[in-house]
């Protein structure tokens, strides 16, 4: 690779806008397009409306995301405006997990997650996704749970049994992986420590208008075809950067009086190294992408 330029800071840059940091309260996540502080908006789709038929029309698509997502969006920026400060300046996630326990937040709290956990919902799928998975994070279902045959008996029968609406989730939590299910609103993201790296949404404004009552036919079509494993194992990557320990300079040494000769000779440890810096990503890199992708089946 070439060595990057220098960079003027004196000079804007010509490209536009810097790109978007990740989420301030969980900072392995991607920035998910809703932006830092309120009023939030309605993230770009990463995807045609038409690109996930026939498992999701862009009739289900269309009225999940300009009707649903949106609603959800407008819902809690009239009611953060009704807010005294410093309510509108904090994120998104510090504004649902503020409000998780206090039952007169209830509305400010499902407005907060539904809109962050669909703004993640949209990167969980893909065209041409879903199977098994490469790479580190198909050896850490391997280890979770056995074979990614497991793992998908596991993630459809979470989703399938959710009574009522909510969501499953694949999350990693400190070293190992772990599938959970919520109800309505809630989401693992209240949850600091516990990192979402895909969701099925199954309420049933998912998947009506396709298959009716038959979640499970959604449910499996979506793991077998759309579940964007490139995106969870982004996550799952800078999720295990972040927890390899961190360096620290060692304290100055003390001036001593010199050793007497040495009498072993233990080989000299190994030096320390610095881990490597956590990616900042832009969704724009994924929706090109998959735009790229796209274009290439045409
Ligand atoms: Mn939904």
């Amino acid at each position: 690779m070439l060595p990057r330029p220098a960079v003027d800071s004196t000079r804007r840059p010509v490209r536009g806008p810097a790109p978007p940091l990740p989420e301030a309260d969980a900072p392995t996540l991607p920035d998910l397009g809703h932006g830092r502080r309120a009023p939030f908006a309605l993230p770009a789709l990463p995807y045609a409306e038409t690109a996930l038929a026939p498992v999701i029309s862009a009739k289900t698509i269309y009225f999940h995301y300009h009707r649903h997502h949106a609603g959800y969006v407008a819902t809690l920026n009239r009611l953060l405006a009704g807010q005294p400060s410093p309510s509108p300046n904090r994120s998104l996630i510090a504004i649902l997990r503020g409000s998780a326990e206090a039952p007169s937040q209830a509305a400010l709290f499902n407005n907060a997650a539904q809109v962050w956990n669909h703004s993640f919902y949209w990167h969980c799928l893909t065209p041409g996704g879903g199977g098994r998975p490469g790479g580190a994070l198909a050896a850490a279902i391997d280890r979770t749970f056995g074979s990614y045959a497991t793992f998908r008996e596991h993630m459809i029968a979470a989703a399938v049994g959710q009574f009522g609406s909510g969501w499953a989730w694949l999350c990693v939590e400190g070293d190992r992986l772990t599938i959970r299910r919520t109800a309505n609103a809630q989401s693992p993201i209240q949850v600091p420590g516990l990192t979402p790296l895909l969701t099925i949404d199954v309420w049933e404004h998912a998947y009506y208008l396709d298959v009716q009552n038959r979640r499970a036919d959604h449910v499996t079509r979506v793991v077998d075809r759309l579940l964007n494993w490139s995106f969870a194992t982004r996550i799952f990557e800078a999720h295990q950067r972040a927890l390899a320990p961190p360096f620290t300079a060692a304290p100055p040494m003390p001036v001593l009086a010199p050793l007497p000769a040495q009498t072993t000779s233990a080989p000299p440890p190994a030096p320390l190294q610095e881990p490597p810096p956590i990616p900042v990503w832009r969704i724009a890199d994924t929706r090109a992408a998959s735009l790229a992708r796209l274009a290439r089946r045409r």
